[in-house]
């Protein structure tokens, strides 16, 4: 019986020679594909390669007419060549030249060949080219020669990537592989950034294509298997996982597809066909990824993304390494490419050497970009595609403002986008010069200007912007990027950083805010709520888990033994809810001191106003308080009832509403009736035109993200705030319809030079 595997084998090995003697591109080419056509018994082997401009380029063919190499042309999905490169899929055709898409190109002479294979050169998923065989006879060519045409065509895909075929390439043409893409999804986190990918998941460059004997090689991929499985197995046994939720659904799914027959029979295969193992395994993944491209069901999508690190897992068992030292591969402007990512390993790349982060993934409330964001690098997400395409070292442009993503830019793209950065840079350096200047309007009303943090990253900040405090740390967000709940160590150490960072500026610290859209992965919380927001969440998550504030609590106030203890309460809508929050942190007081603790010096409790019923008790809420924040996110979502992270409602309500300023002036002037201070830290404190608004409503403290400091800085020192606070009084007292304060606000900043 014939060894079906002995063929491709064979070819394999002439193919490793062609590849190591020292011959011109062309030279190589043409003898590659004349070896192919004399293996496989076929009287015509054409290799077609994609260009930048969507056009398959003949590059070398056996057979064929030699005169129409680097003539013969098809466009991307024009005839079987056109195809087979846009579906990335095989076509094993008997009568070629009745397929529907067929097309004649006359200067090929191919009208006397009646049967046609061909398969799409691929790379990680991405169509390079296609290889092609044909014969005079109507034949039918077998499953076998179809394997081992797509392993050719695996090598072939690394003489592209290698840029070996690039010189072939006419003045003025240029490969696919180098062509530029734009790509537009969702901006994440403002900033633009020029620099060169840097692909999370580094593409395992597999070099040892070729195996010397393919049953030492079986053995070598069944043992690397056999250990996958086995890590698979060990990692759902660990405690941490053993209960439901998405981290073990994920887990189930790599078991079951690491005991896949199909796809460990199509590993096989490739090794029999003559492939090393971890050959093997790109070769599988990559015709996989390239068919499952075309599909849009974002369910068998997700599967794919399982596959793709399951293949990524069994590489990295095969060449036996991790995954390569980042530090070591990292250029000084390195724009992070992924699919997705969590928090803690954003944090693992060294922050100087960061310009952004795009994500094929990733969402407003995703907690990378939460990560991102408070290390204030530009982010896109939702970049369909941005793996593949991608290259380590490419050149790309992110822009976070628009949401875009430029990969290999032309110089003119890459030129005004250079301004722009110019530009952002001299705005910054402004921003700098502000930095210690006092924060004082026009007409002499001092404002306190804080900023918001969450993460120990965000420290550096609080000196860089010259914020006179941290009006808000979220003290969520550890949680929210954590895989357990911190332990009180770790939320204690956080908590003294912070205060030492500080350094006697006053920090609020929020209790944790978890519920609504701030999920933690471990914690079931209240399971499926119909409305999130509105449901078991903040304070009232947090007093019915006594233990979770306790914890908290005693965390912070050991951290601020010797100094000051600012502490506020999210989401209070009973004015119960405060006293109940104050007898556990009571309790809490007495315990560390009977413990001879060392205390804060001082203590202070606030209340965050995000929910209206707080606005019909305000004397009896300040009575009970040290200071009241208005959370605005929260609290303009709720009076207008509208879902803050609703993209379809984004620009339908405005806070620069009579009715929502009237609101926010009610509860500046009761904290000036009742002595209490109050103070805003929502997003509307972080835009010049709305933090106007603030001002002139009577706010004297507003707190923001650190980048806001230096615009809303800027705009105040040019406020004649006084005639700004009369000219809104009047249009909020009166009761003409339709005032737009907008406009308003414009018009008065054009008027005084006031820069928004
Ligand atoms: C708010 O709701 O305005 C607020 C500051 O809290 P968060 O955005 O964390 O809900
Ligand atoms: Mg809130």
């Amino acid at each position: 019986m014939r060894d079906m595997a002995a063929g491709p084998r064979v070819l394999l090995r002439r193919l490793r020679e062609l590849m190591a003697e020292a011959l011109e591109p062309q030279e190589r080419l043409d003898r590659i594909v004349r070896e192919i056509a004399s293996n496989m018994v076929a009287e015509v082997c054409s290799l077609y390669v994609l260009r930048a401009d969507s056009i398959l380029e003949l590059y070398a063919t056996e057979g064929l007419n030699p005169g129409s190499v680097h003539l013969a042309q098809l466009k991307l999905g024009q005839g079987l060549v056109g195809t087979i490169a846009a579906s990335a899929r095989a076509l094993n055709l008997s009568d070629a030249q009745t397929h529907p898409a067929f097309a004649y190109l006359p200067e090929t002479g191919e009208e006397i060949y009646n049967s046609f294979l061909g398969v799409p050169v691929l790379r990680a998923g991405r169509t390079l080219g296609v290889l092609t065989v044909q014969n005079r006879t109507m034949r039918q060519y077998r499953e076998d020669e179809l394997e081992a045409l797509e392993t050719i065509a695996m090598v072939i895909a690394e003489m592209i990537a290698t840029g070996d075929l690039a010189r072939l390439t006419r003045p003025g043409l240029e490969l696919d592989l180098s062509r530029p893409v734009s790509f537009t999804g969702l901006p994440l986190n403002d900033g633009v950034g020029l620099g060169h990918v840097v692909l999370h998941e580094p593409r395992i460059v597999v070099t040892n294509l070729f195996n010397e004997d393919s049953d030492a090689e079986l053995e070598r991929l069944n043992e690397a298997l056999g250990s996958l499985r086995l890590s698979i197995d060990d990692m759902l046994s660990r405690r941490e996982v053993a209960f439901e939720g998405e981290h073990r659904e994920v887990l189930e799914a790599y078991r079951m597809f690491a005991n896949d027959r199909g796809w460990v029979r199509r590993l096989e295969e490739a090794v029999r066909n003559g492939l090393t193992a971890e050959a093997a395994v790109e070769k599988v993944q990559s015709d996989m990824r390239a068919r499952m491209m075309h599909m849009t069901d974002p369910y068998l999508r997700e599967r794919m993304s399982d596959f793709d690190d399951l293949a990524n897992r069994l590489l990295r068992q095969l060449l036996g390494r991790g995954p390569e030292a980042i530090a070591t591969l990292m250029p000084r402007d390195a724009i992070i490419v992924a699919r997705s990512m969590g928090a803690a390993e954003l944090l693992d790349y060294p922050r100087d050497k960061l310009r952004g982060l795009v994500l094929e993934e990733g969402a407003v409330t995703s907690h990378v970009v939460i990560v991102a964001r408070a290390m204030g690098i530009a982010v896109t997400g939702q970049m369909k595609g941005v793996v593949s395409m991608s290259e380590n070292g490419d050149a790309i442009i992110i822009d976070g403002e628009e949401g875009r993503v430029h990969l290999r830019p032309q110089p003119d793209v890459e030129s005004a986008y250079a301004e722009k950065v110019k530009f952002r840079a001299r705005r910054q350096e402004l921003y700098r010069e502000m930095r210690d200047k006092p924060s004082v309007t026009r007409d002499g009303v001092a404002i306190d200007l804080m900023m918001n943090a969450g993460l120990a990253v965000d420290l550096p900040q609080l000196a860089e912007s010259g914020a006179v405090g941290i009006g808000l740390f979220r003290t969520e967000l550890q949680f929210m990027v954590a895989a357990t709940f911190p332990r009180a160590e770790a939320q204690e150490r956080l908590y003294r950083d912070v205060l030492e960072a500080a350094n006697r500026k006053p920090v609020t610290f929020r209790t944790i805010d978890i519920g609504g859209d701030k999920v933690l992965p471990y914690f079931k919380g209240a399971g499926q709520e119909e409305n999130p927001a509105l449901g078991w969440r903040a304070i009232r998550l947090t007093l019915d888990r006594p233990a979770l504030l306790r914890t908290q609590v005693r965390a912070l106030l050991k951290a601020a033994g010797g100094r000051e203890l600012r502490v506020m309460l999210p989401m209070v809508t009973e004015l119960t809810e405060i006293d109940a929050a104050r007898a556990i942190i009571d309790r809490e007081v007495r315990h560390l001191a009977r413990f001879g603790h060392h205390l804060p010096t001082s203590f202070k409790l606030g209340a965050m106003l995000e929910v209206p019923s707080l606005l019909w008790q305000l004397d009896e809420l300040m009575a009970r308080v040290d200071f009241v924040s208005v959370g605005s996110n929260d609290l303009f979502q709720f009076v207008t009832a509208s879902d803050r992270g609703n993209t379809l409602l984004a620009d339908r309500f405005t806070p620069l509403s009579v009715p929502f300023l009237r609101l926010l002036r009610h509860v500046a002037r009761a904290g000036v009736r009742l002595e209490t201070p109050v103070t805003l830290c929502g997003e509307m404190a972080g835009r010049p035109l709305t933090a106007m608004a603030l001002l002139g409503v009577g706010f004297r403290s507003i707190s923001m993200s650190p980048a806001a400091i230096g615009p809303v800085k800027t705009m105040l020192c040019d406020l004649p705030l006084g005639e700004l606070g009369r000219l809104l009084d009047e249009a909020l007292d009166s009761t003409a319809d339709h005032a737009d304060i907008r406009a308003l606000l414009t018009g008065f900043a054009a008027e005084h030079a006031v820069s928004l």
